[in-house]
């Protein structure tokens, strides 16, 4: 293969609104918000990439702006090198906010046109596929202990077999009863077999409770089997996480409003968590997410991406899932139209409820043009020649 450069010549973006899920916040979601847009690179080749980043899209259009000088001509094939060229360069604008959560969204179709431009699976250009399918676990909010009973149940009937409850009533009514019987609920439903994980959502705004809650929470849930204790604490609070994490007889899980690799290095040599939830839309993309990934790895601390996420998103948990050698479970939000409803093939749960991680070129999720035009006012600016 000759070895010639790729080169950027745009960059759109597109935000997802109309359908926007609720995500259990103090001031909730509405449909018409945009918490998600989606991004195309295009290039000299004809090639183009998509990327998918988490935040409102009048925030990434406006971050695309103040990248463009950085980003236009550069070799597309070489994402790692360009997506970090984007940080060192960006340092003192807002390092860590928005332009570090626009870079993700870049650096994830720059990937997608590293695979398409070669014929392989971005898994596989991270180095190595350990696996070729993965376990999906559903994330729901939660709700009161009828709801949320009837909930998982709705979804353990499409065949997932992992369920993550979230956010909701969970720790914000000082009512410990509640709070268990949400869990309960969720466990019968889920049945002994599966797998349940609670995450309270700490990152909330106003989040009431403190160290001696999670402490008690953590030993409820131990009695529902539940197989991690995610946000249980706010999300600077890391004294306490480290403590919590010692003394928990469930794991701890968080990490998912920290960006960039540098911010995960006091969490991970401190001891903070059990697993680490970057999220791949947010913390800079795949070059960023695999670097925290191996890290932790080398700390002895499980790496499971956060993931509330559009297609184009989980297409990247996917091919990280996969380029992992301990990674076991993806985030897939229950019932999301920025899921299910954008791509040309959806996603098909196999008879244990595992997910195919694609060996298609690139991400190997294709966008449905027709399907996004109820999602996006201008979805040609995702699919110019
Ligand atoms: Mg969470």
């Amino acid at each position: 293969m000759e070895n010639k450069p790729v080169r950027i010549t745009s960059i759109e973006a597109a935000p997802l609104v109309g359908d926007t899920p609720k995500g259990g916040w103090d001031a909730e979601i509405k449909p018409e918000d945009s918490i998600h847009a989606l991004i195309a690179v295009y290039t000299d080749a004809g090639i183009t990439g998509h990327g998918s980043v988490y935040t409102d899209g009048r925030l990434v259009q406006a971050g695309l702006r103040v990248l463009e000088p950085l980003f236009r001509d550069e070799n597309a094939l070489e994402p790692q090198r360009v997506s970090e060229k984007l940080h060192q360069n960006t340092f003192w604008m807002g390092r860590g906010g928005t332009l570090t959560h626009v870079i993700s969204g870049i650096d994830i179709a720059l990937w997608d046109i590293l695979g398409k431009a070669t014929g392989l699976p971005v898994g596989q250009l991270l180095g190595g596929r350990y696996r070729t399918r993965v376990q999906p676990y559903c994330s729901l909010l939660m709700a009161h202990p009828a709801e949320m009973h009837d909930e998982v149940a709705r979804y353990r009937a499409r065949g997932f077999r992992a369920f993550k409850i979230g956010w909701g009533p969970f720790g914000r009514r000082d009512d410990a009863k509640l709070d268990e019987a949400i869990v309960r609920a969720a466990r019968q439903a889920a049945g002994e077999e599966n797998r349940l994980f609670v995450d309270a959502g700490a990152s909330d705004a106003h989040w009431p409770q403190g160290l001696k809650w999670a402490m008690r929470t953590a030993e409820m849930l131990k009695a529902y089997d539940v197989g991690w204790f995610e946000e249980p604490l706010r999300p600077d609070a890391i004294d306490d996480f480290c403590h919590l994490r010692r003394v928990s007889p469930v794991p701890i899980a968080g990490g998912e409003v920290l960006t960039r690799r540098q911010s995960f290095l006091p969490w991970l040599s401190r001891g903070a968590f059990d697993i680490v939830q970057p999220d791949v839309t947010k913390v800079g993309g795949i070059s960023e997410q695999r670097r925290i990934a191996w890290m932790a790895d080398d700390f002895g601390v499980r790496y499971v991406g956060h993931g509330w996420n559009t297609a184009v998103g989980l297409a990247a948990d996917l091919q990280l899932a996969t380029a992992l050698p301990n990674v076991d479970l993806v985030e897939f939000i229950g019932g999301s139209a920025y899921l299910d409803g954008i791509t040309e093939a959806p996603f098909v749960l196999d008879a244990e409820g595992y997910l195919a991680i694609p060996d298609a070129p690139g991400l190997g999720v294709r966008l449905d043009r027709a399907k996004l035009a109820r999602y996006t006012p201008d979805p040609s600016v995702l699919f110019r020649a």
